[in-house]
């Protein structure tokens, strides 16, 4: 193992923040009894906050950013692993407040990781992703609420983004009659293919709506949140339910009580970055079984490490299809 190796490093300055590829040495990473040389990684929405500065994700300085990686363990002293077993991660910190993802080794604890399943390559497994794993996280939430395809359609915000791509695959796959909601109507060609039957414009969800609508959907994967969440809680069918993942048009949440108390209407939080190991091995089996792979490449694009800065910026700009792996090595 050499000392030196490579990383994306966010360091606090007088004006903000500076992210530059740099040379890091393996004294500089942080504790942890398992040590994994990362070959693949992402860009997620929450990584182009974290590079662009825009949220405050990064809770220590200097920051590796990254959120997720899959590689090969290279030093162990978990029991549960050995050198040589592919392994995936996925939140609990990392690129927050655990030094992260953009770098060719990364240094964790071994709770934090799960076995790459068999039939997913790393660059598969990152092609999933944060998004693809909370998109699964999500369906899992539903499906656990007791819905099922025979309630009715299931609509899926912020469709040609990361999540909500993965999640229309898998909902078509589950046998879900999917409506995507997009801001870019030119890609509906591309989520049909992935499963979609119906394509709507956003615009029809992301302005003030009224506290209830025409009963429409059984179920909702929404990345959103906004408006856009509101309208989809007033438009969904009663004893429908909501899995609420993301905030990509806003924070906020301006809605009523209607939904909840005249139509019996469930509002489901997803927070896949301190979700248990159970619910990690369980999401991601789900994901081998219920996600096409010709699907899944269809959605995927690779670039290599110098292109991390850009595609950060380019996926809070909304201009991001689908999802976006990064060779590390
Ligand atoms: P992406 O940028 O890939 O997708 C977000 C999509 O939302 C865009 O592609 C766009 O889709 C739509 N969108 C963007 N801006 C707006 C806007 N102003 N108004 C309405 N729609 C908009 O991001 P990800 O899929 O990686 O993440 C989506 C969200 O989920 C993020 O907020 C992220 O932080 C969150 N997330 C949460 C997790 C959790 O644990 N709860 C885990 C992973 C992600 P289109 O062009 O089709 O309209």
């Amino acid at each position: 193992m050499s000392e030196f190796f490579k990383a994306l490093r966010i360091d606090k300055t007088e004006t903000g923040q500076a992210v530059e590829i740099v040379s890091f040495a393996d004294h500089e990473l942080m504790d942890g009894n398992v040590t994994v040389r990362v070959t693949h990684s992402t860009v997620n929405y929450k990584d182009g906050l974290a590079i662009t500065g825009k949220s405050p994700v990064v809770r220590r300085f200097p920051m590796i950013p990254g959120i997720d990686f899959a590689g090969v363990v290279e030093a162990s002293a978990d029991p549960e692993f050995k050198p040589g077993d592919r392994v995936v991660l996925n939140g609990w910190g990392l690129g927050e407040t655990h030094l992260g993802a953009y770098a060719q080794r990364a240094r964790v604890k071994g709770d934090w990781l799960i076995p790459l399943p068999a039939c997913f390559s790393p660059a598969q497994a990152m092609a999933i992703g944060t998004a693809g794993y909370t998109a699964m996280l999500s369906l899992i939430a539903l499906e656990r609420f007791g819905l099922e395809p025979s309630q009715g359609p299931a609509i899926v915000t912020g469709a040609s983004g990361g999540v909500g791509s993965i999640a229309i695959a898998i909902l078509a796959k589950t046998g879900w009659t999917v409506i995507a909601s997009t801001g870019r109507l030119d890609e509906s060609a591309y989520l049909k293919e992935l499963g979609a039957t119906d394509v709507i414009d956003r615009a029809q969800l992301s302005t003030p709506g009224r506290p209830l609508g025409k009963e429409l959907y059984a179920a909702g994967i929404d990345s959103v949140g906004s408006h856009t969440l509101a309208n989809v809680l007033a438009q969904t069918k009663g004893l429908g339910a909501v899995a609420a993942c993301g905030l990509a048009q806003g924070m906020d949440l301006p809605t009523s009580v209607a939904p909840f108390i005249l139509r019996g209407v469930a509002l489901i939080g997803i927070n896949s970055v301190t979700a248990s190991k159970a619910r990690r091995v369980d999401a991601w089996d789900r994901l081998a079984r219920d996600l096409d792979p010709a699907k899944l490449e269809a959605l995927t694009t690779t670039i290599g490490f110098d292109e991390i800065i850009p595609t950060a910026h380019a996926i809070l700009d909304g201009t991001i299809r689908g999802r976006v792996v990064v060779e590390i090595g």
